[in-house]
């Protein structure tokens, strides 16, 4: 086991397909449980900020090819991401932990704007900041947002928790079941061999800036309290 490497700051990426059960809709004991488990790291003392998607409710892409116009269906996507944002924080502060929701579509009656210099205050008072409305703009998708928020705040690391997959694989685990999970890559690396599991632009900007990924499932026992305290759990990807 590798000793904890104790974060300052972490941004954590979390998956709305997790937060409906699998389901569209919510699934409150879910969120409750996940709202537990990053309660126990923000009482550590690690600061966290959260992106949360919004696949449980509406994915552009999706709607785009039920006749939508894509640009109205992201902008519903990004909506959907604000309810997710609503129900963590609920879960959130039932656990203890003061929390603050900024959303890049402005509606200041359930949120903050985007103002990344107070999210900062916010964090450093021990408050848990999480960013609805992905980036505020379509064709954007909310892993992308999660690097870019990352960086913006000064977040030592960004995890990208998945459902259905734990790591980075040497090719797809779906369809190769001789698979192999790499517990360390570098963006060279798993650029040059063509691996996905996040989005092209949040790698990409994650690899360009230095900034260490881990690519992590939200099955295993504990792990989202255990990645957020910089325990080793799926794949560091790392410059
Ligand atoms: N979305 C967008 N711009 C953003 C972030 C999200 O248009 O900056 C829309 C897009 O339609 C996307 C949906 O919101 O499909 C939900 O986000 P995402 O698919 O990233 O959620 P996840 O798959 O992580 O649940």
């Amino acid at each position: 086991t590798t000793p904890a490497r104790p974060y300052r700051r972490v941004l954590l990426k979390l998956s709305g397909e997790v937060f409906g059960g699998g389901k569209v809709g919510l699934a409150p004991d879910v969120v409750r449980a996940i709202a537990e488990q990053i309660a126990a790291a923000v009482r550590e003392g690690v600061q966290v900020a959260i992106v949360i998607g919004g696949g449980n409710f509406f994915r552009g892409a999706q709607l785009q090819e039920q006749g939508m116009d894509r640009t109205r269906a992201d902008y519903m996507g990004m909506l959907g991401t604000v309810m997710n944002c609503l129900a963590l924080q609920d879960f959130l502060e039932k656990a203890g932990i003061d929390t603050r929701v900024q959303t890049a579509i402005t509606m200041g009656q359930v949120a903050e704007p985007y103002i990344p210099r107070r999210a900062i205050r916010h964090l450093e008072k021990g408050r848990v900041v999480i960013f609805g409305a992905g980036a505020g703009m379509p064709f954007f998708s909310t892993d992308t947002v999660s690097a870019q928020r990352a960086l913006e705040i000064g977040a030592d690391a960004v995890l990208m928790s998945k459902s259905g997959v734990d790591g980075v694989y040497d090719s797809d685990p779906r369809t190769n079941p001789g698979a192999t999970k790499y517990d360390h890559v570098t963006y060279a690396d798993a650029l040059r061999d063509g691996l996905k599991v996040v989005d092209a632009a949040a790698f990409s900007l994650c690899a360009e800036n230095g900034l260490p990924m881990v690519v992590f499932g939200m099955e295993g026992e504990g792990n989202v309290t255990r990645g957020l305290l910089g325990e080793h759990i799926g794949t560091l990807v790392h410059p």
